[in-house]
């Protein structure tokens, strides 16, 4: 089976080819870039609109040029969550593709494709995850036919709090890299330092909260503290809490298995500490390959894939987007057999 994919719930629009049988991916984006400050809904549906035709033809062009005119067998689109705009005008280009093509229709939850495409790259069974992302923290585990949602943010995504730190202090959107730069640097310049600003640690039961951190490391900046050793505090007190509920996730189920999944994976502080907390545990830790991470279309098409084989196609008429769309609304029919 050959799956087109199609990606673009805030500010990547990005399609992809997914061949099962060779389980290779091809993946195009085009990320949008604001000019200045974070994404602006009514830009990212613009560049939404301008982009998802131009990556879309990259990808067909090349299906075809490989496997002839039957190339693709499925279209799926991420159904949300998202921004609307951005969501109805993939759910629109993924439509048109399945009719033009007669092929069936597949809506995935981008979140359950941000934690599957990690199962499905480490071949682990049964793992918690923890997404990371821009606009969501959660950890997921499977049980009883859902991804149930075991702990998460009670207000701000972990990247979007990390990007209103860096957009106060006049930094480029995405500012989790450069965070992780300075904070790198810091450490580098302080020989791993272990004295850290008073940030608020924000864990309740399985829970966490980040914005307040958001605002106290302004509040910092503001008072004159330097900001790289804002950066490595900053840092430290949001993933030691993401560590912190992914051990408690662990232990709760039982499991053996951490996969790490979202944009915010691709820093190494993050995916170090969740390593050491790992090995202490003796659970298996994995993160997918960084084109894997971010928003992307081969999450969708790799997802898609399965819940194509798994008869989760869908009708037009029930096609809408959702942007509020949850990660436990999906009934998980793709595993059945694969794990009790
Ligand atoms: P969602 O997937 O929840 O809809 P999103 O589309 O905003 O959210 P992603 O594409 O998964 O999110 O990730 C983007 C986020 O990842 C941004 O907030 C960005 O700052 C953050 N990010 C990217 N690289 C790094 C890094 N090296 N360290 C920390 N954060 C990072």
């Amino acid at each position: 089976m050959r799956v087109l994919g199609i990606e673009g719930t805030a500010w990547c629009a990005s399609a992809a080819l997914y061949d099962a049988e060779a389980d290779s991916v091809l993946i195009e984006s085009d990320p949008y870039e604001p000019d200045s400050g974070g994404i602006h809904p009514r830009e990212a549906a613009e560049h939404m609109s301008e982009a998802i035709p131009e990556v879309v033809d990259a990808v067909l062009t090349a299906a075809e040029a490989e496997y002839g005119p039957d190339a693709i067998d499925a279209v799926a689109f991420s159904r949300g969550p998202g921004l609307g705009p951005c969501l109805r005008t993939v759910g629109t280009a993924a439509r048109s593709l399945a009719g033009a093509l007669d092929v069936p229709l597949v809506g995935v939850n981008h979140m359950v494709a941000h934690l599957e495409i990690g199962r499905h790259r480490s071949g682990l069974e049964n793992p918690v995850c923890l997404n990371a992302s821009g606009a969501n923290a959660h950890l997921l585990a499977y049980h009883d036919g859902r991804y149930r949602v075991l702990g998460e943010t009670m207000d701000a995504g972990v990247g979007n709090a990390i990007d209103k730190f860096t957009r106060h202090v006049g930094w480029d959107h995405p500012g989790g890299p450069k965070v992780e730069t300075a904070a790198r640097r810091y450490a580098e310049e302080n020989g791993d330092p272990e004295d850290l600003l008073d940030l608020p640690y924000v864990v309740k039961g399985m829970d966490f909260s980040f914005s307040g951190i958001s605002s106290a490391a302004n509040d910092a900046y503001d008072d004159g503290v330097p900001v790289e050793a804002i950066c490595f505090s900053l840092q430290e007190h949001v993933f030691a809490m993401l560590t912190e509920v992914s051990e408690r996730a662990l232990s709760l189920t039982g499991a053996d298995e951490l996969v790490l999944g979202g944009g915010v994976a691709q820093n190494d502080r993050l995916r170090g500490m969740l390593t050491t907390m790992c090995a202490a545990r003796g659970a298996d830790f994995h993160s997918p390959e960084p084109r894997f991470l971010g928003d992307n279309a081969g999450m969708i098409a790799v997802l898609g894939a399965k819940m194509a084989r798994a008869g989760e196609t869908m009708p037009v008429p029930e096609s809408a987007v959702d942007p509020n769309f949850r990660p436990d609304q999906v009934p998980v029919t793709w595993r059945a057999g694969d794990v009790p």
